[in-house]
């Protein structure tokens, strides 16, 4: 059977039989991989803490038919802050599960790859409140839906103050004349159509992480315009997962 040396980030573990575990890593080379660890769960196991969710490890593997086996495991980043800190595991658990959502079995994606080890080296540095939403932005243009922000995305308008919603369906930014149902407000019903307000702080924010202004909009502190991006960008990116869930259902029943 064929060896190989990965390096990967540990998206996340579950049980196999007595000992062992499977390890789902996202690795840079091939995507997203499924391996069992041996024995992991024995107190004395060689992999000790270093195959855990957020773990950024380099591997030995084998090839499996099914499932690969991982033979060595060094830490590469622990991220001690991380780990001691549940605000900041809490962050760095949403965007492994992001990337779990997007990565395919065995596809590498080198982009995708350098932006959660990215990510998760920034939460290292400091608890960002931007740091999950920016995330969530950078993965959803690099999936090539990234929103319009300094256009109105129905009418073309670019006054910036009248920019007032935000509807990723309609392709980003609204203005007042486009999104009469954002009076409504947030929650205004099922029917979602002229989006969710959106304050002109937060579409400036927003501006600030698409543009790559990325350390800082991370040196944000906490605030109305960022509590506003946090709700705008885990709704535009669950959508985006359910919209690829559902494309992935039509597929499999052709
Ligand atoms: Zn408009």
């Amino acid at each position: 059977m064929a060896l190989y040396n990965e390096r990967g980030v540990v998206l996340r573990t579950y049980r196999l039989g007595e000992a062992d575990r499977i390890v789902v890593i996202f690795t840079e080379g091939h995507g997203k991989v499924r391996a069992v660890a041996k024995g992991v769960r024995r107190t004395k196991s060689r992999f000790g803490a270093r195959l855990e969710p957020t773990s950024h490890v380099a591997l030995l593997l084998y090839e499996g038919r099914e499932l690969d086996v991982v033979t060595q495991a060094e830490s590469i980043d622990h991220h001690p802050a991380v780990r001691a800190d549940l605000s900041r595991l809490a962050k760095a658990t949403a965007v492994v599960e992001a990337v779990d959502h997007v990565s395919q079995d065995r596809e590498p994606d080198a982009n995708l790859y350098r932006m959660v080890v990215g990510a998760l080296r920034a939460l290292e540095q400091r608890d960002s409140p931007l740091l999950v939403p920016a995330f969530y932005w950078k993965v959803l243009a690099a999936e090539g839906v990234a929103p319009m922000v300094d256009t109105c995305a129905r009418c073309g308008a670019t006054a910036d103050l009248d920019l007032v919603a935000f509807d990723l369906g309609e392709g980003g930014a609204l203005c007042r004349s486009c999104a009469p149902a954002t009076s409504r407000g947030p929650g205004g019903g099922r029917d979602n159509r002229g989006g969710a307000p959106i304050s002109g702080a937060a579409l400036a924010l927003l501006r600030r992480v698409l543009s790559g202004d990325l350390n800082a909009a991370l040196a944000e502190r906490a605030g109305p315009a960022t509590h506003e991006l946090h709700a705008l960008a885990t709704g535009a990116f669950e959508a985006h997962v359910e919209r690829r869930l559902k494309a992935a259902a039509i597929h499999l029943d052709r």
